[in-house]
């Protein structure tokens, strides 16, 4: 399936929807999501156009990687997740009931996250 450039993640890339920014730069945004499940839950996206994880990998260059990876730390650093901790967690395809069809990593944290994921 071809990568669909009208998913809302796409639009907030592009300034056409408003997001609650906590960080940019050359390789990805970040920001909070709109429903969060914990006290802390921001999303970071790559730049580029990546469905997911599958594509990224695959596709993406040393540089994009190595900047997104490396934005995913500093903004867990830069909210103050370290020491307590916190979790990432990317989806990919309908096992995973991944929403938007846009890479992203999702951060939880602000409180224990519990088990790692759900049993049903
Ligand atoms: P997925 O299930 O694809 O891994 O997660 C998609 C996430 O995007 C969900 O947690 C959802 O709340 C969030 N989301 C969907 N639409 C928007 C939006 O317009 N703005 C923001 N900030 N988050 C969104």
């Amino acid at each position: 399936m071809a990568y669909d450039p009208g998913n809302v993640f796409a639009r907030i890339l592009r300034g056409e929807i408003p997001c609650r920014k906590v960080y940019e730069d050359e390789h990805a945004l970040a920001f909070h999501d709109i429903n969060p499940q914990a006290p802390v839950h921001i999303l970071v996206i790559p730049k580029g156009a990546y469905q997911s994880l599958e594509d990224f990998s695959a596709k993406a260059s040393d540089q994009e990687l190595a900047g997104f990876f490396r934005a995913v730390g500093e903004v867990a650093r830069s909210q103050g997740l370290v020491a307590p901790g916190y979790r990432i967690l990317a989806n990919h395809g309908p096992h995973s009931h991944q929403e938007v069809p846009h890479f992203h990593v999702h951060i939880f944290g602000g409180r224990p996250l519990g088990r790692m994921i759900s049993k049903t």
